[in-house]
């Protein structure tokens, strides 16, 4: 079969890999449809992945239909599906509480083992959701924005309350549309001008554009000095995620989207007078999965608008390289291998 492979570092290529064959009891084997183009595989593309082995098939935001069920598998064959792209163990303390998405050994296709920017992937049969009344192209969008919909449901915050997403990239919009969803009074910041003319002109939602103006300044304009009940940081920036604490309200609640290496300092006693609530939001479950599913049938996702880029299996080593640098009109990629 024909597969991407990142041999290392910027080093991207198209080559012929032998095709996982009869997938064992509880798996399945897909036959890949549509791949999203994800923050993470720009990441690893440039080496900035920090304990990525080389060489490595990226593709975890992936679409596809049951080729071949394994022992045991109640799928259809030629049944669409979503794969859910975290491996989980099924037998640490998170799994054996329910939270697969936070498994101590999680190994997320694509990342810590080869993903689907290929013909052909073996995956455990409970990764894989029916995507039933969606189309392939769709349902390669449901992992990104499951991620946002994951750290909404984990926020808990109540219908009408405001809430600040900080960074309107792929992630950050996700997060807006499904706190939006949830009946959330939503505004976005960012520091490109750009992102947030997207923002407001195309999902409507108010912006705060903080390379004009200090963040906190817009922040206390915004909520007469009160600050958001609810501050999503989904930056993937040390400075960002500091600087967000200032942003919640007494009695609100910082949710951690993204990730950062290094760590975070923050001023206790501020912390502490707003009795905060501080969140750590990883991956999502199958509720959150489902969730987005629904929304998308629903029309409740502008998907046509958040899907600006397509290219194939063929031409993804030359259309990857070109977007890691050119990232201007680019929300989400994705690449239709079948
Ligand atoms: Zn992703
Ligand atoms: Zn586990």
């Amino acid at each position: 079969m024909k597969a991407v492979i990142c041999r290392s570092p910027g080093d991207l290529v198209v080559e012929d890999r032998p095709a996982p064959s009869t997938p064992p009891p509880g798996w399945a084997l897909v036959a890949v449809s549509h791949v999203g183009i994800c923050g993470t595989d720009y990441h690893i593309f440039e080496g900035k992945h920090p304990f990525l082995a080389y060489p490595r098939i990226m593709g975890h935001e992936v679409s596809g239909t049951v080729i071949e069920a394994g022992e045991g598998v109640d799928l259809a064959v030629g049944e669409p599906v979503i794969i859910n792209p975290y491996l989980a163990c099924g037998k640490c303390i998170a799994c054996r509480q329910g939270k697969p998405n936070c498994c101590v050994g999680i190994e997320v296709l694509g990342v810590h083992r080869d993903g689907a920017m290929c013909e052909r992937i073996l995956v455990p049969a409970q990764n894989l959701y029916p995507a039933n009344g969606l189309s392939l192209a769709d349902a390669a969008a449901v992992e990104f924005l499951a991620i946002g919909a994951h750290a909404v449901r984990r926020s808990l915050a109540d219908p009408g309350a405001r809430a600040l997403v900080i960074g309107a990239g792929p992630i950050g919009l996700g997060t807006a549309l499904f706190a939006r969803i949830a009946g959330l009074d939503v505004t976005l910041l960012d520091m490109s001008a750009e992102r947030l003319g997207f923002a407001a002109s195309e999902l409507g939602f108010a912006t705060l554009d903080a390379s004009r103006q200090s963040a906190t300044d817009l922040v206390r304009e915004a909520t007469n000095g009160e600050g958001f009940d609810a501050v999503f940081d989904a930056t993937g920036n040390t400075q960002s995620v500091q600087s967000a604490f200032a942003h919640v309200a007494h009695g609100g609640m910082l949710v951690l989207v993204s990730v950062v290496k290094d760590d975070i300092v923050f001023s206790d006693p501020e912390f502490h007078k707003r009795e905060m609530t501080l969140i750590g939001s990883r991956n999502a479950l199958r509720a959150d999965f489902d969730h987005v599913a629904a929304s998308i049938r629903d029309g409740a996702v502008p998907l046509a608008k958040l899907v600006t880029h397509r290219t194939t299996l063929g031409d993804t080593p030359r259309d990857l390289a070109r977007w890691a640098h050119a990232k201007s009109g680019l929300i989400k990629a994705v690449i239709q291998v079948g």
